[in-house]
């Protein structure tokens, strides 16, 4: 059976769960908050199969093959604005509803504070997936689910982080003509237990009750985005940018994330999915034929990933793009792992002896140099320049 000797080799995909014919493991939370499998031994009977299939002892070899680097917006502008990037997932996901299928992704409770993945089967529930949700998402016994739907010669389209997408590949164990697969460049993941611990916290500290929250609402730009609550009472929504919000400031400083991250097994360029969408920040520096309020740039992996592209070209504004060592050349995300701040020990120490506001006060305080960021950031955004000045500061950075 699985036994975890670190905690770096668990990366909480769910397969072994999803797999054990005896029902015997189950994912329960550790002490950062973390989702770790914890096994029944009065009732496995030890036949390895959660060893066979779990995507972090079985690591999947990178095999070069033949891709395609696009450019792409969902040319329907609401959608496009709900969504983290271009909306290219929406657009993904609608062509296989339209032939029938069914569409996996990441969805938040704002009730529980959690995130589920769940499928659903006609467009107008695809929002429930749009908007990145930087907290690791519950698999709960969707890998079962697909199995179930793709017996059934239903289309089935799964979407998630990377160690995701390898746990369902590796469950699968076999292809599926059917089966479409869409990771994202994943940056790292953050605690559930801290993220309902923080959103409990902040629904006492603002009242009111909260109706829903995105992680990327683009209420400002694209390019400067925020952690937005919004509330019954409209005067108490919530909306910080990213430079001084807390729970974002503790994702970013490199603390709060999964021990898993720091060793990703699951970065690299070619992968087992069909598509990998990420962020298109800079589309200038990219095509001069695209506006600057969401772009995805979107590796394609495999012949079908190539016959969905052309599907679902009535819909998106897509151009292609030759030069793919240059296309993914400055997301440093796909390919290499995060490095782990030597004060995440000392700040998950205090996450379990603290109250949620003095540990914020202790590790993000909004100190001048926070504020001073904020104003320059917001003088920018009001006099247009925010994207140049974005630019500017980038470069710079590069240079040194
Ligand atoms: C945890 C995480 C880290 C990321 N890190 C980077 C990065 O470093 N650089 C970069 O360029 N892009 C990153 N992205 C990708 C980016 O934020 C967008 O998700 C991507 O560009 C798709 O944009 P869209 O407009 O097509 O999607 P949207 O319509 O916003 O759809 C979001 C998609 O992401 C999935 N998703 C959302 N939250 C989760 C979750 N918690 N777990 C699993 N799947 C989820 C949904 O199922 C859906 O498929 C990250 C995304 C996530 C979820
Ligand atoms: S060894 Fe078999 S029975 Fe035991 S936990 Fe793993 S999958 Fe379940
Ligand atoms: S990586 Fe996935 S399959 Fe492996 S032990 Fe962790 S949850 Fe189970
Ligand atoms: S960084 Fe790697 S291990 Fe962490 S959530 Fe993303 S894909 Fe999974």
């Amino acid at each position: 059976m699985i036994k975890i000797q670190e905690k770096q080799d668990c990366c909480g995909c769910y397969a072994c769960e999803n797999v054990c014919p005896k029902h015997s493991i189950m994912l329960q939370k550790d002490e950062e908050g973390f989702l770790y499998p914890q096994i029944n031994l009065e009732t496995c009977i030890d036949c390895h199969l959660c060893e066979k299939i779990c995507p972090i002892i079985n690591v999947e070899p990178e095999k070069k093959k033949p891709q395609t680097a696009h450019l792409i917006q969902i040319t329907d502008d609401v959608i496009r604005k709900e969504s983290t990037s271009g909306g290219a997932f929406t657009a993904i996901a609608k062509w296989i509803l339209r032939q029938g299928g069914v569409v996996f992704g990441a969805t938040l409770d704002i009730n529980t504070f959690e995130v589920h993945h769940r499928w659903v089967d006609n467009e107008a529930d695809l929002s429930l997936f749009r908007n990145s949700k930087y907290v690791q998402s519950h698999i709960d016994k969707c890998y079962q689910e697909v199995k179930e739907f793709l017996k059934e010669d239903r289309w089935v389209c799964f979407s998630g982080t990377p160690c995701q997408i390898e746990g369902l590949y590796h469950f699968l164990r076999g292809a599926y003509d059917k089966l479409l697969l869409v990771d994202v460049v994943c940056y790292g993941i953050p605690s559930p237990g801290v993220y309902k611990d923080y959103m409990q916290w902040k629904q006492q500290q603002i009242g009111g009750n909260f109706q829903k929250m995105l992680f990327r609402e683009k209420r400002l730009s694209y390019n400067y985005t925020s952690f937005s609550i919004f509330n019954d009472k409209p005067e108490l929504n919530y909306h910080q940018g990213v430079e001084r919000e807390q729970f974002m400031r503790s994702f970013f400083s490199d603390m709060n994330v999964r021990p898993s991250c720091y060793n990703c097994k699951f970065k690299k360029r070619y992968r087992v999915s069909d598509f990998t969408i990420w962020d298109c920040y800079d589309v200038k520096a990219f095509s001069k034929n695209f506006d600057e309020d969401g772009t995805n740039r979107v590796l394609v992996h495999s012949a079908l990933g190539e016959k969905i592209l052309r599907g679902i070209k009535e819909w998106t504004k897509e151009e292609p793009y030759e030069d793919i060592d240059m296309f993914i050349k400055d997301e440093i995300a796909m390919v290499k792992s995060v490095v782990m701040n030597p004060k995440r020990e000392a700040f998950f120490a205090d996450y379990a002896t603290m109250s949620m506001g003095d540990l914020m006060e202790k590790w993000f305080p909004l100190t001048l140099t926070v504020r001073i960021k904020t104003f320059l950031r917001m003088a920018a955004f009001k006099l247009g320049i925010y994207n140049e000045a974005k630019r500017t500061v980038k470069k710079l950075l590069r240079k040194n």
